[in-house]
C-alpha cells in the first residue's frame, strides 16, 4: 500500500523565507500523525501544501501514491478543519456541514442524510437547524469537525483544531478525536505546538524547527530518546546537561538529556544539590533544584516529604536515565 503522504526533497519558499526546507517525510495510512514545532517552524506550511493551498518551490509530494503536482485542493481526498473553524454565520449547522457536497453538486437529500450522519459521528445529532451563533466554542469546533468528514476524506489535516477551548474541553475532545480516528481509519495528520497534546495523541510525531523535521517518531522516542538538544528542550520538560558536566560523569563530551522524574533524593552518595523551589501538581511536586549553579527539575511523588527551599538535599539518578545526544 502506498504512503498516505509522501514528501519528497520538498522546499517551499517565501522568498528569503525558507518555510520547509528540503524535507522528507512519509505518513502511513491510517496514522495519527502530529507536527509539532514552535511558531514559525513550518508546520502549517507543511499543512498547506498537502491540502493544495500552496505548491511546493520544489520537490514532489504524492497522496495515496498520486502525485498531486497540479492537483488542485478540490480533487485531493483531503480535508481540513481550521482552528477558527470557519462556519457560515448565515447558514444552518445542517447546511454548513452539507457546504462542500453542495459545491460538488451533491443533491439536497443526499447532502442533508450526509451531514446528519456526519453530526452523529461528532455527537450533535438534532443540532442541523440551529445557526452557528447558537452554539458554544466546544459545539461549534465538532460542526467544523463534521464538515471535514462529511465527505469521507481519505486524509483529514487538524490546524490547531483546540486551539480555542478551553483546558477541560480540550482534554475531553482530545479523546474524542482520538477514537473518532481509530473509528474512520482516516490519515490523521494534526498540527500543534503543545507538545503534551502531540505526545498524549499521536502514534508519530514530527519535531519541526525552521522548515527542517528535527526528528520523527513514536512519542515514546521522542520524549526518551531525543537526538538533539532541541528536541529535549521543546519536548516536555527534561533537564539538558551540558558537555562538561556530563564529560565528568561519562568521559564523553556530549550533551544529554534527563528526565525530572529520573532523579531521585537520596541519604548517601549521589550530588549535593540546593533546593531552590518546589510546584504543586497535585499528583506529585515539581521540585527545582541547584546542583554547582546548575539548575534542574525533579519530581517528588505525592506521600515523600518536599524539600524546603535553601535546604541542601542529595540527588542522584540511575547513570542509563542519561540520554546523550547532539548539541543541535
Ligand atoms: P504557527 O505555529 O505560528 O502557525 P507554523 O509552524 O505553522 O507557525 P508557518 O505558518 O508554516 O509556521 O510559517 C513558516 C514560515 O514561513 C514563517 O517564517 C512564516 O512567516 C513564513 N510564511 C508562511 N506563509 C507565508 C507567506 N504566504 N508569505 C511569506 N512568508 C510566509
Amino acid at each position: 500500500m502506498p504512503s498516505a503522504v509522501l514528501f519528497s526533497k520538498i522546499s517551499r519558499h517565501f522568498g528569503a523565507v525558507r518555510a520547509i526546507d528540503d524535507l522528507d517525510l512519509e505518513i502511513a495510512p491510517g496514522e495519527f500523525f502530529a507536527m509539532l514545532g514552535p511558531s514559525g517552524s513550518g508546520k502549517t506550511t507543511c499543512l498547506r501544501l498537502i491540502a493544495g493551498f500552496e505548491q511546493p518551490t520544489s520537490g514532489h509530494l504524492e497522496i495515496f501514491g498520486e502525485t498531486m503536482e497540479g492537483v488542485p485542493p478540490y480533487r485531493r481526498n483531503v480535508n481540513t478543519v481550521f482552528q477558527d473553524y470557519a462556519l457560515f454565520p448565515h447558514m444552518n449547522i445542517a447546511e454548513n456541514v452539507a457546504y462542500g457536497l453542495m459545491i460538488r453538486g451533491v443533491g439536497k437529500a443526499e447532502r442533508l442524510r450526509a451531514a446528519g450522519e456526519a453530526l452523529e459521528m461528532v455527537q450533535l445529532p438534532g443540532y442541523g437547524a440551529r445557526r452557528p451563533g447558537q452554539l458554544s466554542g466546544g459545539q461549534r469546533q465538532r460542526v467544523a469537525l463534521a464538515r471535514a468528514l462529511v465527505n469521507k476524506p481519505k486524509v483529514l489535516l487538524l490546524d490547531e483544531p483546540l486551539g480555542a477551548l478551553d483546558l477541560k474541553l480540550r482534554e475531553q475532545m482530545q479523546e474524542e478525536l482520538k477514537v473518532l480516528q481509530r473509528t474512520l481509519d482516516i490519515t490523521f495528520v494534526f498540527v500543534t505546538h503543545d507538545q503534551g497534546e502531540a505526545l498524549s495523541m499521536a502514534d508519530r510525531v514530527a519535531v519541526f524547527s525552521d522548515g527542517k523535521i528535527m526528528q520523527v517518531g513514536t512519542p515514546q522516542d521522542i520524549y526518551q530518546k531525543p537526538r538533539s538538544r532541541f528536541v529535549a528542550d521543546f519536548v516536555g520538560s527534561s533537564n539538558v546537561l551540558p558537555p562538561d558536566f556530563v564529560e565528568t560523569l561519562t568521559g564523553l563530551s556530549l550533551w544529554a538529556s534527563l528526565r525530572p522524574e529520573a532523579i531521585t533524593i537520596t541519604d548517601q552518595g549521589g550530588y549535593e544539590a540546593q533546593a531552590i523551589s518546589q510546584s504543586y501538581l497535585g499528583g506529585s511536586t515539581r521540585l527545582g533544584l541547584s546542583l554547582n549553579g546548575l539548575r534542574l527539575n525533579a519530581v517528588v511523588p505525592a506521600g515523600k516529604p518536599v524539600p524546603e527551599s535553601g535546604e541542601t538535599v542529595r540527588i542522584d539518578w540511575d547513570r542509563n536515565a542519561l540520554h546523550l545526544m547532539e548539541a543541535s
